[in-house]
This record gives structure tokens, sequence and C-alpha cells, in this order.
């Protein structure tokens, strides 16, 4: 039906609807698994995806992750991290959502902006082409436009990417305003493509509510009939719940939504989310997907995961770390700062604990610095918090205590030593103090002439140059490594000679250029920060190797 489909209407339109491919695409070759949630937003749809793309991944399948974000900005790089969790930057450069930090960690696997559209990206390109005349005087609709462009999306990452199963994450909930024309979208997809060739799994939350004392499944229903009453008839269910889900709320789930009993998956909480991997292989997901796909392939070789699960049991004695932000309210703020300390956590056998420490309160800096094991202080953008942080670098560099610096933080470091140990009282960032005396951060060059807020950081991975015979080589053990960067100012090259002496050394810098990535005090213990964010490079097994150093130095320490 899907050839039939496309030969006769493909990229044309035909009537009021357009079935629009790019050259060449051939239906069927990739299959589609929709995500969508329902009840509730936060289900963990983008955990649930990807920990059943690693399967399917390691059953020798290529799969290829994409999310649809309801919002109109163009991309995640102008919202404020406290309202929406962190800015996750891509290799690439592109700024999005957390959800493709799981992605890449579950995964393994780097994405691009291929796989990742926002409502205000969709938007943007329509109306630039609406602008350039494309639509040959057409009244421009969401059907077929809208929705077409979504179709054209999904089948073109499905083409570049080569996939055999294209993930497809559609963020918020059903019955959002947001979302509904990629629903309708994905509608007219599984209808163009075949039903053979798209599965949608519904994510649901069973409530149990503390005055009944058993799970109740009536939101869940109504939820289900929200979804199929925009047409999007759901072919699995995950139960997001509490506890594990009891068989007569799957049941009613499965007669209120067409589908045999097993189709509805127990997705509980887990310890961890690293374990949502198993707990889907062992219900066999993996298998009724592919079995709906009609695809065949091996059996999962889960052999190091499962190992992987276990050490993360095994952890022995904790540690706790200090994260010294301004978003601390928000621990979404901070996704792959917590994930990076977990994963290095696991390598070193010991569970990280974080204190959270508002560097926007002075009193709150002085108060909870001690007793912590290791101190970071993360990324961040302005004045406010600017000082609580310099108070919070002098204490660990002052008390011996393990420090980590991640982009501001990096700048923090470069400030803290500049006033506090090269005597410049007023040294700061131009971007706090425009007018200060020792400008020692200042703008890039590049950014000099940047226009508007949106995209025009300095973004995505870089190479690193790490001088040989320094901490950070022995940390990195080569001198040339890739990170990724999010930043606008940058250790002024006109001191850094100055900055230089009496403990402070830059051990790794762009190749070719004058702009400082890594610093470490040779009369410290361990004291690393880095110009770049190694927060978003860690995956399970191979956490980042400078998180991994300062875990263990903590862990020494301690
Ligand atoms: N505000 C600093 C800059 O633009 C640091 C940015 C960050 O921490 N991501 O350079």
């Amino acid at each position: 039906m899907a050839d039939d489909l496309f030969s006769s209407f493909a990229n044309k339109s035909v009537g009021e609807s357009v079935v629009s491919a790019p050259e060449g695409y051939a239906p069927g070759k990739a299959k589609y698994l929709i995500v969508v949630g329902t009840v509730i937003s936060g289900l963990g749809k983008g955990i649930a995806m990807s920990a059943l793309g690693r399967i399917l991944k390691s059953q020798g399948l290529r799969v290829s992750p994409i999310k649809f974000d309801g919002y109109l900005n163009v991309d995640a790089g102008t919202l404020n991290p406290f309202r929406h969790g962190e800015v996750f930057v891509l290799d690439d450069g592109t700024e999005c959502d957390m959800d493709l930090g799981t992605y890449e960690r579950f995964l393994d696997q780097d994405i691009s902006k291929m796989n990742y559209m926002t409502s205000g990206r969709l938007f943007k390109t329509i109306i630039d082409k609406e602008r350039a005349g494309k639509y040959l005087g057409r009244d421009v609709q969401f059907i077929p436009h809208v929705t077409g462009e979504i179709k054209h999306r999904v089948r073109e990452l499905a083409m570049k990417s080569d996939a055999d199963v294209v993930l497809i994450e559609i963020g918020g909930t059903a019955g959002d305003i947001e979302n509904s024309f990629v629903i309708e979208a994905m509608r007219q997809l599984r209808h163009e493509e075949g039903p053979e060739n798209v599965a949608v799994l519904a994510l649901t939350y069973i409530v149990k509510p503390s005055a009944l004392g058993e799970q109740k499944s009536k939101a869940a229903q109504l939820g289900m009939r929200t979804l199929m009453g925009l047409g999007l008839m759901p072919d699995f269910i995950g139960c997001r719940s509490e506890e594990p889900v009891e068989g007569k709320i799957k049941e009613k789930l499965s007669v209120a939504s067409n589908m045999p009993m097993s189709n509805v998956i127990d997705m509980h909480n887990e310890s961890n989310i690293y374990d949502v991997v198993l707990g889907l292989e062992r219900q066999g997901v993996h298998r009724l997907v592919l079995g709906k796909f009609g695809l065949k392939a091996r059996e999962p070789d889960l052999e190091s995961w499962r190992a992987f699960s276990k050490k993360v049991k095994a952890t022995e004695g904790k540690i706790t770390v200090g994260v010294s932000g301004k978003y601390t309210q928000l621990k979404d703020a901070y996704a792959s700062i917590i994930e990076s300390l977990n994963l290095a956590g696991v390598e070193n056998n010991i569970h990280v604990d974080i204190r959270w420490i508002d560097a926007s309160d002075d009193g709150a800096v002085d108060k909870e610095m001690g007793g912590i094991d290791g101190l970071i202080v993360p990324g961040g953008f302005g004045a406010r918090g600017v000082e609580g942080k310099i108070r919070a670098v002098k204490y660990a560099r002052e008390n011996k205590v393990p420090f980590l610096g991640l982009c501001y933080g990096f700048q923090m470091a470069v400030i803290d030593h500049a006033r506090n140990v090269l005597g410049m009282p007023s040294a700061n960032s131009t971007e706090v103090d425009p007018e200060t005396e020792f400008p020692v951060i200042d703008l890039l060059p590049e950014q000099k002439g940047a226009n508007g807020a949106g995209g025009t950081l300095r973004l995505g991975g870089q190479d690193v140059t790490i001088s040989e015979g320094t901490k950070a080589h022995a940390v990195y053990g080569k001198t040339n490594v890739r990170e990724r960067f999010r930043h606008r100012y940058e250790c002024n090259p006109d001191y850094i000679g100055r900055l230089q002496t009496r403990g402070l050394v830059f051990s790794g810098y762009a190749p070719g250029k004058r702009i400082m990535q890594i610093l470490e005090r040779d009369d410290h213990p361990f004291f690393m920060a880095s110009q770049f964010h190694p927060e978003f490079t860690g995956r399970p097994m191979k956490p980042n190797p400078l998180f991994n150093a300062f875990v263990r130095a903590c862990a020494e320490r301690k």
C-alpha cells in the first residue's frame, strides 16, 4: 500500500494532500517508532525511547532518534535553564533540549541538528519558503504544509542516517495545542508508510492516591482516549508508575485501547535510569516492536550493559561534591553534570552525593562548603551568583579541596587567581563589569561583531591541544582531544603571561590560537577547570576523563 501511495502522490500536491519526501526516498526501508506521552509531561519519554533504542542497537540495527519540541524558540539556546532544564550542546554546535543528552548517553552515538526540531525552527523554514515564493501562490496551511514539512524531516533523517528504525519523540502531552500538528503528521505518516512500518508507543501515568492505597487507571484511560481521538492509535502502552503495575490495570488499559495485554508494558521506576534498558528487555519489548515491523534481528547483546548496571549498584562508600551555581533550585538545569558525576562515580566504585550550594547566597556558600569532598563550579551567564562562585573557588583553592570548574567556572578560577593570588583586587570578566581595571576575562574577538542572542556563541566540538607533562596530559593521556564549547568570553590573551605565575598553568588551548581551554594549579592536589563543557561527552562505561579524575581525587582525599 505504501508503495502505491508513493508512486502516485510523492512530492506532488494532489488536491489537498501532499506526500512529502526527499528525492529518492524508498518507503518501507526505514521503520518509525513514535513515542508520545499522555496524562502528564515529564514521564521520561526520552529515557524510554533511548533505552529501547539501545536494545535495538545491540541487536545490530541502526537507529536514529529525533525529538520534536513544541516551543516556538528556534533552538534551546535562548531558554532559561531555570525554566526548561539545561541547554545541551551537540558536537555540531546545536543547542538543544536535555533529552538529546539522554539519547547520546544511552545510544553511545553522536547526533546532530537533524535529530532535533522545534516548532520555531519548523515555522521559520516554512515562512522563509513562503517569503521566497516557493509555495507558488497557494495559501500555506497546517495541513498539508506544516504536516508535510514534518514528514519530510523524518524521512530525510531516515535517508541520511540510513537508519533501520527512526525513533521519534514528541515533546509534551497528547492534547497540547503545541504538538497537535506533529501528532497529525504522525497519523498521516502511518497512513502513507503503512501500519507495518510505523509503531506508536504511548507512555502514560498510573496514579496511586495515598487515600486509596491502590492503583487507578482512569486518568491513563482518558489520556489514551485523547490520543486515539487524534487518530493516532497506540500499538503499545508504557505504564509509568512508582511501583510495578497491577494486572487489572493492564487489563483495563488493554480493553480501553484495543490492544492485547501483552502490549501493555510495565515501566515503573527503576533504582537508576540505566536499568530501564534491562527492564524493557526482560519484558521482551524489543521483540514486540520487531514483530510489529516484521523485522528479524539477532538477540540483544547487553552483557556489558548488565555488567555496568551491576557496577552502579555495587558502589561502596560515598563522597559529597558541592555544586555551586545559580540554578540550584532546579536539578534539571545541571542534568549532564549530575549524570557525569554518576558515571564517574560508577567507574571509581563510589557513590556521589551532590550538595547544591546557591551561589547567589553568600551565607549559603560559607555555610555549605565545610565537609564537602570536592567542588564543581558549573557554567552560567550574567552577574548574579558570580561573587559566590569566586568565594567558593577561593575556599577550594585555599583548603586544597578538589576543584573542577566548567566554562564559567574556569573563568571564575581565573578571576580568583587574579584577585586573591596576584593582587588585582577588582579583576573581573567584562561580562560582569565592563569597566573593570583588570579585564582578565573578555569577549572573544570573533564575538565582538556578533549580533543577536540565538546561536551566536562559540559553539560545539572544538579541538584542544594539551601540553605534555601537565596534569591535563596525565588525565587525558594524549595531546589532542575534542570537547564541546558554549561561550562568548575567554581568558583575555593580554593577561595570559601574567596569570601564569604563582601556581596557575594553562595546560590546554585551541590549536594555533591563543584561546586558553584548560587550566590547572601546580600548588594544589586537584584544581582543574575547562573553558569547555566536559559534562556533555560522558557516556556509560566511558566517563569523561576530567570528571573521572576529579571524582578519583575526591575519593582519595576522603
Ligand atoms: N558566560 C560565560 C561566557 O559566555 C560562560 C558561559 C558558560 O558557562 N557556558 O563565556
